[in-house]
């Protein structure tokens, strides 16, 4: 799965070589990447040709193009979902499903996906977010996010830290990766139940997967080619900056004890055991 700095490195992109191009033409190659439109693949279609890209807008890991009249075209990358900017004329990748083509016949738009896990919309907007993503919570990158509340909700919440850490109704954007470097730079055992933290530890871990994930669009914002914006599973750009995740058997760097590995959710947790203590009394 993409990550937040992932997904907004493909927004950046967008936001260059798509926004303010009126599109011409919409080939939908594959239903299963149109599913979401309940309407079905004609309406899809109908309603995209002739209107104007105004804007590219995400909300954790969802993404948006903004179709002015209170419709977006909403995309959901899934496993593997890339948005491609490609020259017309460019041979056709493999597992493209649908093509987007501009009236000033510049590059295409393509949606690429090889496991059609993700797939496009045409999404009503209220109150500037399309309707399937009302629930989500704001990112910790978005200029109006709120610490102070979000610590308040963590504090509220009878789980443990990480699963709070997941919740995308509470704090989005937030993904297994950067949640154990989060905690890891908080000190703070993802087993932890929330209702025991001081809101000076709510607010260092968030703090800290801020500025992780901060630090990992930085690398990542450098790497990606001008004409080629793509996201896909791996966050490898920033892979040699992780101090926790995926690092099991290999010493801290701040204190030198063998990172553990440990399931979580069928997928898996890495603390330093000495650095992140497990809580005498996780939350059941
Ligand atoms: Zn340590």
């Amino acid at each position: 799965m993409p990550e937040l700095p992932e997904v907004e490195i493909v927004r950046l992109g967008l936001a260059e070589h798509a926004v303010g191009r009126c599109l011409a033409g919409v080939e939908v190659r594959h239903p299963r990447s149109v599913r979401r439109h309940l309407a079905g693949e004609l309406d899809f279609v109908g309603r995209l040709a002739g209107r104007q890209i105004r804007a590219a807008r995400r909300r954790g890991k969802y993404l948006w193009l903004d179709l002015g009249d209170d419709e977006a075209l909403l995309a959901h990358l899934g496993m593997s979902g890339q948005l491609r900017i490609q020259p017309s004329g460019a041979t056709d990748e493999t597992h493209l499903r649908v093509r987007f083509v501009f009236t000033d016949g510049g590059p295409e738009l393509r949606f690429v996906d090889q496991r059609t896990f993700g797939g496009l919309s045409v999404q009503d907007v209220v109150d500037g977010v399309p309707v399937p993503v009302a629930h989500i919570a704001r990112d910790p990158m978005d200029p109006a996010f709120d610490l102070d509340a979000v610590v308040a909700g963590l504090l509220r919440r009878r789980t443990d830290l990480k699963r709070a850490l997941l919740d995308q109704t509470l704090i989005s954007g937030i993904g297994n990766i950067y949640a154990d470097e989060a905690l890891w730079r908080a000190r703070l055992h993802w087993a932890r139940p929330t209702a025991t933290l001081t809101r000076a530890q709510g607010r260092a871990v968030l703090t800290a997967a801020t500025e992780v994930m901060t630090e990992a669009l930085a690398a990542g914002g450098t790497s990606f080619d001008a004409l080629y914006v793509n996201v896909n599973g791996a966050s490898g750009y920033f892979d040699r900056s992780l101090a926790a995740y995926g690092q099991g058997g290999r010493p801290c760097p701040r204190c030198g004890t063998a990172i553990r590995r440990e399931s979580f959710m069928n997928r898996s947790s890495y603390t330093c055991p000495r650095c992140q203590p497990r809580p005498r009394h996780p939350h059941r």
